[in-house]
């Protein structure tokens, strides 16, 4: 993308804040925040996942200030998610899916509670250090992608690489792989703007896991496209997430995309109880 200003990185910085990327998936260095506590009782967790927790979340309120009341969106909520499960969080429009995925991204803030993500405390991380951990520890699929229209494929997939000061060559090179891994081999030089919707979703899946996040947040990746394209882009997230050993939540209105997950649970009053379509479970 020589041609163009850098003006378009400053934009895509603050529209996909929660996009992030980590070589180091799983061992914090101790540097920044504190520990994982020890492990939460009364959570249930799947047998499938390989047992540390990359995702603890304990006693989350999280409300909303309209005037003079407020909104309780979470309350009391706690969450444990193995490093290697796929969570799915169900619920109606409105019932705060989207609040708890900010939330684990570090984009928003408990009222109050604990969240632990991918080894910190994120309650105790300073500015620079939330900044540093959205950029490293998590990717972020959602709904509307936030692509950039004029840029390809490509350079959208390289971007946040560059961001993070890894030389064009391997930022580049990376995303070829990547575009390849998601089955868009063939439009590394498309106009993301010029992509299908199904095209478009595998480019942000790409761009998402590009950095080697420890956690995957997918907020309604299915949501906008046809059954058809929806189908392929559960098999790929299920595929991707067991050849890169990911740990993935996703909130979803998709059953098929639910049922294939380890545990579905549904966000009921602000609380996360198992769901009934919670027995599906991957090959
Ligand atoms: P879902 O993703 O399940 O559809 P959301 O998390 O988007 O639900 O929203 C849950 C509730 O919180 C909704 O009633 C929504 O209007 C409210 N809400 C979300 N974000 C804000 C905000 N920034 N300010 C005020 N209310 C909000």
């Amino acid at each position: 993308m020589p041609a163009r200003t850098f003006m378009p990185l400053a934009m895509y910085h603050d529209c996909v804040a929660a996009e992030s990327w980590s070589r180091n998936a799983m061992n914090p260095t101790g540097n920044s925040g504190s520990q994982m506590p020890a492990p939460v009782h009364g959570c249930s967790e799947s047998r499938h996942a390989a047992g540390r927790a990359v995702v603890e979340v304990n006693k989350l309120r999280k409300s909303f200030r309209s005037g003079t009341s407020e909104l309780v969106v979470l309350d009391q909520l706690s969450l444990r998610v193995l490093e290697g499960e796929i969570v799915a969080i169900v619920g109606p429009s409105g019932a705060g899916k989207s609040t708890l995925l900010h939330v684990l991204a570090a984009l928003d803030t408990p009222t109050s509670g604990t969240v632990y993500c991918a080894g910190r405390d994120l309650g105790a991380l300073a500015d620079a250090e939330l900044a540093e951990f959205r950029n490293r520890q998590v990717g972020f699929v959602w709904q509307r992608h936030h692509l950039l229209a004029d840029f390809s494929a490509e350079e959208n997939v390289a971007m946040p690489l560059l961001l993070r000061g890894i030389s064009r060559a391997e930022a580049f090179g990376t995303a070829r792989d990547w575009l390849n891994e998601v089955g868009l081999g063939a439009r590394l030089h498309h106009r993301a703007g010029e992509l299908s919707g199904g095209e478009q979703h595998r480019v942000a899946i790409a761009r998402a896991l590009a950095g080697r996040p420890s956690l995957l947040l997918a907020d309604e990746p299915t949501g906008d496209l046809d059954a058809q394209n929806a189908e392929a882009i559960v098999s790929l997230l299920e595929r991707l997430h067991h050849a890169h050993r990911l740990t993935t939540v996703l909130a979803t209105h998709n059953p098929h995309l639910a049922r294939r997950s380890h545990r579905v649970l549904k966000l009921d009053r602000g609380v996360l109880v198992p769901s009934a379509v919670a027995e599906g479970e991957l090959g």
